[in-house]
């Protein structure tokens, strides 16, 4: 059987990007594939935290996973930081990953030019340690953004590397993107991709943002003066919302184009405002019901941590034999 991995840090809330260019994808897997989804809390820490706020939004986050539908009987949920050969894996992979290599990566880059006062080892070393969370389950294919395609590269180049030097010890993953909504934008800049640290909250859709934030944060979404609904690289902003609206409508983007052709952005905006909305109704629902239940909560992530181990253990011992540990 083929193996799936991905994972989204939990920091903050799940966003409307996370959800269109990831999430939905893991759904639509679970039926044909072992999906194992991580809660990459040890990424997290990348960036400064206050530990009580932090612990609420990771059990947020695990029911925010539930609430999307990922079922836990079918899929591996848990949280990285409960399965130790992470952090193992890591320190193995970094002694054969290049500095050259890290100091390649845009989202290092990005981020350390957003956080100047906090440019950690960790933020550095990201990458290796998401290319530990892949191939600990010899993932054949990891569905993420676009954002994420660069460290998937690296991290087909350390298994390559790790492989050609000690012996076929990792299957070599590949990058599952959706054809729409691969990159989602902020809708306040829309060439930039949404994200869910923005300091601009108003970019960024929320899944649990209350119905008037949403249809408040749409609404003001920027776009420009040609006022017609075509999907195209200059009218970024209306690219954008065409996507989530094919997207959450689950009908083609030529669809879009011809059901608004003629009509202005006002009635387009405030149909793709209500469409959020109305959307994101069930998975509220789903997550209001599962935060009453955190012994349910609890019960999922100690089987996800059982199961996921189980894997990460085998890996493990045949990295160890393969590099000369006694
Ligand atoms: P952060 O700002 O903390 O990095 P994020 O929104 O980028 O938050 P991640 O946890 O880094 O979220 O990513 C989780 C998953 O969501 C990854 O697969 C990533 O590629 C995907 N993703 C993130 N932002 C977008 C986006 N704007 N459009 C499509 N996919 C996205
Ligand atoms: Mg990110």
């Amino acid at each position: 059987e083929k193996v799936i991995f991905s994972g989204a840090q939990p920091t903050g809330s799940l966003t409307l990007g996370n959800y269109i260019g990831a999430i939905q994808n893991w759904k639509a897997l679970e039926n044909d594939y072992q999906c194992v989804y991580s809660i990459v809390d040890l990424h997290s820490l990348t960036i400064r935290h206050d530990p009580k706020v932090f612990k609420a939004s990771c059990l947020s986050f695990l029911a925010q996973y539930l609430a999307c539908g990922l079922d836990p009987e079918k899929n591996i949920i848990f949280f990285q930081s409960h399965v130790i050969q992470h952090a193992e894996l890591n320190w193995i992979l970094n002694c054969v990953t290049y500095m050259g290599e890290l100091n390649r990566m845009t989202q290092f880059k990005e981020k350390s030019e957003r956080h100047k006062d906090n440019i950690n080892a960790g933020l550095f070393t990201y990458p290796v340690l998401q290319a530990a969370d892949i191939l600990l389950y010899q993932t054949d294919l990891v569905p993420v953004g676009e954002d994420q395609r660069q460290h998937l590269e690296l991290a087909r180049d350390i298994a390559i590397r790790f492989n050609n030097a000690y012996g076929e010890t990792f299957a070599l993953p590949e990058i599952h993107l959706s054809k729409v909504g691969a990159r989602i934008m902020s809708l306040q800049e829309p060439e930039k991709k949404m994200s869910k640290s923005d300091d601009n909250v108003n970019g960024t859709i929320f899944l649990l943002d209350s119905n008037d934030v949403i249809l408040k944060k749409m609404k003001r979404a920027v776009t420009d003066n040609e006022n017609s609904v075509t999907y195209r690289d200059e009218q970024p902003g209306i690219k954008n919302l065409i996507t989530i609206y094919s997207k959450l409508a689950n009908c083609s983007v030529q669809e879009v184009e011809e059901k608004y052709a003629g009509k202005g952005y006002g009635v387009f905006k405030s149909d793709a405002a209500e469409l959020v909305v109305e959307s994101l109704k069930p998975f509220k629902e789903k997550y209001e019901e599962y935060m009453k239940h955190p012994d349910y909560i609890t019960n999922v992530y100690k089987q996800g941590a059982a199961r996921a181990t189980e894997i990460a253990e085998k890996t493990m011992k045949d990295v160890k034999e393969k590099i000369g540990l006694v």
